[in-house]
């Protein structure tokens, strides 16, 4: 695959500019230059290759192709609504969800939570998410939103499928088809898991509780898995 830049702003004229991070990235890290073509994607769904045609200090312009490049979205919209795990292992996990295609990540707070990250640190994670979808080829950035309560995102969730991972649950043969086309919300709970209230409740608003296997996963192991099971069936 050939290198490939994040340019949000994608212009309707015949010349794309990248700044900051971006052009540090392709003149000083990748060592490329005038006449070197690459791939550059707006994040909303949009890729086209470019050919390098000014390298400045902080700035490089290119002249795109404008012939738009396949989009590799899967063919299920998923919102992944989790509690987050400790320290790095939730940058981890971004990056393996944003791998899969996993449509919006949504953190929860449950009554079990020990992690709420806010502000600068959900601007580092969605640089994460553009790095992960630079070297994966998705053109789509995986969405990140602020954290929720559990109990307001029972009420918000509005995917005809919303699955509850929790030990006990449907096993995978029995989950819900979710086609083509078609949204699913899949909730992962602490390290110490939901608690009966919080399971009865998700229950009592349509959630059905599945089970991801006969072990007992740590957070970050359940979305993958969790994710996997589901975008492997659309
Ligand atoms: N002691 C906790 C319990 O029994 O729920 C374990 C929590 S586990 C470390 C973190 C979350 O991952 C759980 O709340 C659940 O959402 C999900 N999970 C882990 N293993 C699972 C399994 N085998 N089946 C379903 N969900 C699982």
């Amino acid at each position: 695959m050939a290198d490939r830049f994040y340019c949000p702003a994608m212009p309707s004229n015949d010349q794309i500019i990248l700044e900051g991070d971006e052009a540090k990235h392709l003149s000083r890290v990748r060592r490329l230059g005038v006449g070197d073509r690459v791939e550059v994607f707006d994040g909303k769904g949009f890729a086209t290759v470019a050919e390098v045609i000014a390298v400045m200090r902080d700035r490089v312009e290119l002249r795109p192709e404008g012939i738009p490049l396949p989009d590799r979205e899967p063919p299920i919209k998923l919102t992944l609504a989790t509690a987050v795990p400790k320290g790095d292992r939730f940058d981890w996990l971004i990056e393996k969800l944003t791998e899969l295609g996993v449509w919006r990540l949504q953190p929860i707070i449950t009554e079990r939570s020990v992690v709420d990250p806010r502000g600068a640190k959900l601007d580092r994670l969605r640089r994460a998410i553009v790095e992960a979808s630079k070297q994966c080829g998705r053109n789509r950035l995986m969405e990140l939103e602020r954290p929720i309560a559990w109990r307001s995102w029972l009420e918000a969730a509005k995917d005809p499928a919303r699955l509850i991972a929790h030990p006990g649950g449907s096993p995978a043969r029995s989950w819900p088809a979710v086609n083509a086309g078609e949204s699913a919300t899949l909730a992962i709970g602490p390290e110490g898991g939901f608690t009966d209230g919080e399971v009865d409740e998700a229950k009592e608003c349509g959630w059905i509780p599945v089970s991801l296997g006969q072990t007992l996963l740590r957070i970050e192991t359940a979305g993958i898995a969790g994710a996997t099971l589901l975008l492997s069936n659309g």
